[in-house]
């Protein structure tokens, strides 16, 4: 299918250069084939005509029939407007004109009808369509389809006359074009067991529909087409991995029954047991471990983690830890140094900022065996780094790395790939999961340990601030300590900047007794740490920051975080912040201060988070405000790249085509049969143009 849809748009019928050069830019669409992936993102039923009392402010776009009962202009200069008064037998409407009016007003005739189109909106009573479509009813020509295609467009190609109708133009010659060419990509028999339309037909439907039952097909085809393909990369790429890498047999238990009998501080959650069986059963198998634990914040992965790490080491492996930022990384190495040096085992830190000199022996300890476990950043991935034998690669907080990171961490052994676990907090719905993950195997810790309190989450307006303030004091009176955290973002950052030292300032003003500290991405990692460092240890009572804490950090005694600017975050951000806060036995608090105005969307964020502590929960509202292209880690997968298929709408679809998929994989795992051959062109097709799918980020 490849060489034919290579072809450049600016051969199309209607297009050349000029116009194909602004397309490519502003539609990033260079190929017959990018053309043809331009679906419709809605259709018009233009054969429905409404009657203007039936006419509500949520109808997209309406179409009527009517007369202009009178026209006036009114204003001046550049504020005038041009409005008519139409009237059907059931009410009456107006249509405005803001610009070209004289050209309008020639076209205006009272008295006769008119079909008009656009969208209503609502003024006082009356409805009215600014800048609407019209013709004279006597002109209008027989509609062909029931289903206008809607295009996606911008200003600028609106400007050359590319507006939705003028690319549904270019699209005819398009598929006129391809159509003899378009090959089907699916195997006959999946074609035949999922009712699927052929590829050609599902093209020229879902841009030219004939009746809304074929566009239905088209779009299932085309959805189920998408996701198959995604599915079927991934469960490859797993079944190349279960085949052809071994995976170093770590058996051994001895360090984990003494830390058992000696060390646990807590009993483990059902939820932790099940996951560490799940992962004693990877690495104890032959095969490499490739696995993803999903537990909410605080659900106590670190835990897991180490016993794994111990499963390891018993074995006569190392293994390594990488988070995806030096304080994190540190508090990993804090936490777990405290149970290595009990268990007498040797552990060492190593991030961008460790000296020269101590990286040296680092890197020597490491090649020796002495050293049997190495916390860090992505410092651990240079190829300096190297193992006598890593057997067991944790990643904290996968969504910050890319896949092709991961893989960089396989190659640090040269007999065994060694196992590797990632952990993450974001949780993420089931579809996207399996999407996202569908190369790993997934565990979840679905249950918090035991004699957590829920934490209380409110919503505060600015002007509530002295209570909250109020509320801080006592919280810090009983022992507590409080976070204040800031939003920061690259665009805005010097403001940002200067919001966050105004409320450090104004929080040291308000609490002179209580020592604060501050922490932001400006600051040099050793200044960070070392604040880091004098919270963790209850020395400053408040910790002022940006999102720089938004992963991972943990300090039990910390009960009450609030948010500036809340309405600037996204909701799984927000859900990770509050994570920071009831992992102590006291009641926890979380406060979403905003200013009194908020968006919609806004609104049901912070509704969201105020009535629900359930990170899955939190998830799907996320998936559904924001579309999973937005959520951290989709690039990496390819899933930004989806055309047509929604994940947070499709998922029963998803499962069909992963189903397929696996079936495929299973009567013909090389895809060497010849009947499947179009299947295995079709990805080679698709790895062409996605050079940067697996590129490090
Ligand atoms: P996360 O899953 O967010 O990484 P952590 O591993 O940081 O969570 O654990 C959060 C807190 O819960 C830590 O203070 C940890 O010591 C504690 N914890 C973990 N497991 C248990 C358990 N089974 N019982 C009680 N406390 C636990
Ligand atoms: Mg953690």
């Amino acid at each position: 299918m490849s060489g034919f849809f290579d072809t450049k748009i600016d051969y199309l019928r209607g297009v050349g250069p000029q116009k194909a050069a602004l397309i490519n830019k502003e539609l990033n669409i260079f190929t017959y084939g990018e053309l043809i992936q331009h679906y419709p993102f809605r259709y018009e039923d233009r054969t429905k005509f409404y009657k203007i009392r039936e006419i509500t402010e949520d109808l997209e776009n309406v179409q009527v029939i009517a007369k202009i009962r009178s026209i006036e202009t009114i204003g001046e200069g550049r504020r005038k407007r041009l409005v008519a008064h139409i009237f059907d037998d059931t009410g009456e409407m107006e249509l405005t004109w803001f610009k070209g009016l004289q050209w309008v007003v020639k076209k205006l005739v009272i008295g006769v009808p008119f079909v008009f189109y656009g969208k209503p909106n609502r003024y006082g009573r009356k409805f009215s369509i600014a800048h609407p479509e019209m013709e004279p009813l006597s002109q209008v020509q027989e509609e062909k389809s029931f289903f206008q295609p809607v295009y996606s467009t911008t200003e600028k190609l609106r400007a050359r006359f590319l507006d939705s109708k003028g690319i549904s133009k270019i699209m005819e010659g398009l598929i006129q074009a391809c159509y003899p060419q378009i090959q089907e990509t699916l195997p006959i028999d999946i074609l035949h067991r999922f009712n699927l339309i052929p590829k050609r037909d599902a093209l020229r439907q879902i841009h030219f529909p004939e009746n809304p039952e074929l566009l239905k097909r088209a779009r299932f085809r085309l959805k189920f087409e998408e996701f198959f393909f995604v599915q079927l990369r991934l469960l490859k790429l797993k079944l190349t991995r279960t085949e052809k890498s071994h995976g170093q047999v770590l058996n051994q238990t001895e360090l984990l029954t003494k830390f058992y009998k000696e060390h646990l501080p807590f009993q483990l959650t059902e939820a932790q047991k099940r996951v560490v069986r799940e992962a004693y059963g990877d690495m104890k198998s032959g095969k490499q471990m490739n696995r993803l634990i999903q537990g909410d914040v605080g659900s106590g992965k670190t835990m897991v983690a180490f016993i794994c790490i111990l499963i390891a080491i018993s074995s006569g492996a190392q293994a390594c830890l990488m988070a995806p930022t030096e304080i994190l990384a540190n508090q990993h190495y804090e936490g777990l140094k405290e149970y290595a040096d009990l268990m007498g085992l040797n552990i060492a830190l190593l991030t961008g900022s460790t000296k020269k000199s101590t990286r040296k022996v680092i890197h020597e300890m490491l090649l020796s065996g002495d050293l049997h476990i190495i916390i860090g950043t992505h410092a651990l991935l240079e190829d300096v780094v190297q193992f006598r034998n890593l057997g067991l690669a944790i990643v904290d907080e996968q969504h910050r790395f890319g896949v092709a990171q991961r893989a960089k961490l396989w190659a640090k052994n040269e007999n065994f790939y060694p196992h590797v676990l990632v952990m993450t907090a974001t949780p993420i719905p089931r579809t996207l999961a399996m999407t996202l993950y569908g190369d790993l195997d997934i565990s979840v810790i679905d249950e918090l340990p035991a004699g957590r309190k829920p934490i209380q989450t409110v919503h505060r307006y600015d002007k509530d601030r002295l209570k909250v303030f109020g509320f801080m004091r006592k919280q810090i009176l009983e022992g507590r300590q409080v976070y204040v955290v800031y939003p920061l973002i690259q665009e805005s950052e010097t403001l940002d900047l200067k919001n966050l030292m105004d409320g450090y300032e104004s929080i040291c003003r308000a609490f002179p007794e209580f020592p604060v500290s501050i922490v932001h991405g400006d600051m040099k990692p050793s200044d960070k740490d070392f604040e880091m460092q004098r919270f963790v240890k209850g020395e400053t009572k408040i910790m002022v920051a940006t999102t720089v804490i938004e992963v991972g950090v943990n300090v039990p005694n910390a009960s009450v975080m609030i948010v500036e600017n809340a309405e600037r975050f996204g909701l799984s951000q927000l859900h990770q912040l509050r994570g920071r806060v009831g992992r102590g036995a006291d009641q926890s608090y979380c406060i979403l201060m905003t200013k009194y105005e908020l968006s919609k969307d806004s609104r049901v964020r912070l509704d969201t988070m105020v009535r629900t502590n359930n990170g899955f929960e939190i998830a799907d509202v996320d998936l559904k405000l924001r579309g999973p292209g937005d959520l951290m880690g989709t690039q990496q997968s390819g899933i930004a790249d989806l055309m047509i298929a929604d994940l947070s709408k499709d998922a029963p679809i998803l499962t069909l085509a992963r189903d397929a998929a696996e079936q495929l994989l299973q009567e013909d795992p090389e895809l060497v049969r010849p009947e499947h051959a179009m299947v295995l062109r079709q990805i080679k097709a698709q790895k062409k143009h996605e050079i940067n799918w697996s590129r490090i980020s």
